[in-house]
């Protein structure tokens, strides 16, 4: 089992990362003031079902790899925020 959690805020794009803590590195994982719990969850997917009932644009962090395709095929995921 591992610990899901949605970002509170939108990223640019729009969409609320879903992020496993036990993955996630240091840095990236959001402020915990700028989170919300999900649960515990076996599979990923599980994580992003119930993270898309409060934010239908949630999908999965690049950085932990709990997204519902490989990062790898997602260049546009990792593609870092300009400010
Ligand atoms: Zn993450």
């Amino acid at each position: 089992m591992a610990s899901y959690f949605v970002a509170a805020q939108p990223q640019a794009d729009g969409t609320h990362s879903v992020h496993d803590r036990g993955r996630c590195p240091p840095g990236h994982f959001p402020r915990p003031d700028a989170l919300e719990y999900l649960g515990e969850f076996v599979e990923p997917g599980q994580a992003l079902a119930v993270a898309r009932l409060r934010f239908p644009a949630a999908r999965g962090c690049a950085c932990c790899a709990c997204g519902e395709t490989s990062p790898v095929d997602q260049p546009d995921a990792l593609t870092p925020q300009r400010t």
